[in-house]
């Protein structure tokens, strides 16, 4: 396959620079929460492929679910001839979703189409156009999850316009000056000035920023939104491509609110390193769309089913979800303690719900000027030492944690020596 160099070098030939990867060397191959490069090297994974991986590089279960259904059949189009795990985890989702309610699931293959989809199933539920979104939200690279998306840069920039009838309401960061209270204002306001509430038909929000910073929504606000919604027939859409299967310690991170919202989209750590992405939600909703309305050539793959089937399986009886409520605390401990021995006034914020965690840094704590630039050096030096970080974040400033839940306390341990080392490295 050649070195990392020469694959670089044709990378950079081959493939446009606008698709950027943030490590500079090439997989060979992975196994749980390890990864080895092509010229041998191996690194600790807390990137986890983006949140994708919950249940671990090549999963056991997984692999060996994905292999039986290629021996079966890899493809029909569930929209020529159906199949039954595209039916079965239907109907786990429904199952698995909050909400005392009947409900419905369709399966696509990407994030980005999930929230699509979920924006026209509630424009031909409520009849009604327009979509709330939040600042420093993401929900995709296809235009209309463009629009969404509440940040402008890289993803936003020079490709433009986006649909209209999108309105944008300031996300409840108390940590930046914005309290549940002024969200709430604000979106008031918002819906005095602009967003005409008769006329919208959903209010999409992540409930833990993921691009945007791993800021969880507080309960208020949830419960808030919840009557909002229910008093002007709006829907409310929980985006939980990131934070759902486990990664804050419930299948669904909106759990913590107590609130049930009216469509889920889900895909990312759903399968354990296949392409499936979804949309759940109340059975009347759902069936809106027109026969034909909904669908696309690879929805539902089935092998991408049977991995999702064996991951969500892997995440109920391997105890994951309990075991990432007791990591994010270990992480939080630990993180605290490195923080105030290796780069004190620096680590501004540790936040986050279960293991779906991150750290941002700042300059100083007198003017909390958030640094980039030291996340960029603590991220590269990770890397030499044999650590994958990747940082989020409006201001790029805090690095995310997506370790597998399946990783071990002695990688986990090995990891966070690194990250110190990193750290130390960085502020030298
Ligand atoms: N919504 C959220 C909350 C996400 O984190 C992402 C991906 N980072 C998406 C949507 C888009 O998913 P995809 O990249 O699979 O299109």
């Amino acid at each position: 396959a050649g070195s990392n160099d020469a694959l670089m070098a044709r990378r950079n030939a081959a493939v446009p620079r606008g698709v950027a990867s943030a490590m500079p060397f090439f997989a060979a191959k992975a196994e749980n929460a390890e990864l080895w490069d092509v010229e041998g090297n191996r690194y600790i994974d807390f990137a986890g492929g983006i949140a994708v991986l919950n249940t671990g590089h090549r999963h056991a279960k997984v692999v060996e679910a994905a292999k039986a259904q290629e021996d079966l059949y890899t493809h029909t189009s569930f929209q020529v001839v159906p199949y039954e795990p595209y039916v079965a985890l239907a109907e786990k989702l429904n199952a698995l979703a909050p909400g005392e309610f009947e409900k419905k699931s369709l399966l696509v293959t990407t994030g980005a189409e999930a929230v699509e989809n979920a924006v026209k199933i509630a424009r031909a539920h409520t009849g009604r156009p327009g979509i709330i979104a939040f600042s420093g939200g993401y929900h995709g690279r296809t235009l209309m999850t463009l629009g969404l998306t509440g940040k402008v840069t890289p993803y936003k920039k020079d490709v433009g316009p986006f649909p209209t009838d999108i309105f944008r309401a300031p996300f409840p960061d108390a940590r930046q000056g914005v309290t549940v209270e002024d969200a709430l204002k604000a979106l008031e306001t918002l819906m005095l000035t602009d967003a005409d509430p008769s006329r919208i038909a959903a209010i999409i929000l992540e409930p833990v920023l993921g691009e945007g910073g791993y800021v969880p929504v507080p309960a208020e606000m949830w419960q808030a939104l919840r009557a909002i919604c229910d008093k002007h027939g709006i829907l409310l859409i929980s985006d939980e491509i990131q934070a759902g299967f486990g990664r804050t310690g419930t299948w669904f991170a909106i759990e913590h609110s107590g609130v049930a919202p009216d469509l889920i989209t889900v895909a990312k750590s759903m399968a354990g390193g296949y392409p499936i992405a979804g949309v759940i939600g109340r059975a009347d909703v759902m069936d809106a769309p027109m026969p034909g309305g909904l669908g696309g050539t690879y929805g539902g793959n089935p092998v991408a089913c049977a991995a999702a089937l064996a991951a969500i399986e892997a995440l109920d009886s391997e105890g994951l979800l309990e075991r990432s409520t007791r990591m994010g605390e270990h992480f939080r401990a630990r993180f605290a303690e490195i923080g105030a021995r290796t780069a004190p006034y620096r680590m501004w914020d540790i936040r986050g719900l279960g293991a779906m965690l991150a750290v941002e840094f700042v300059t100083d704590f007198e003017t909390a000027t958030p640094d980039a630039a030291l996340t960029k050096s603590v991220i590269a030096h990770a890397q030499k030492r044999g650590l994958i970080l990747l940082a989020c974040g409006m201001h790029g400033n805090a690095l995310r944690i997506m370790v597998p839940l399946t990783a071990s306390d002695a990688i986990v341990e090995a990891g966070l020596e690194i990250f110190e080392a990193a750290l130390a490295d960085a502020v030298a």
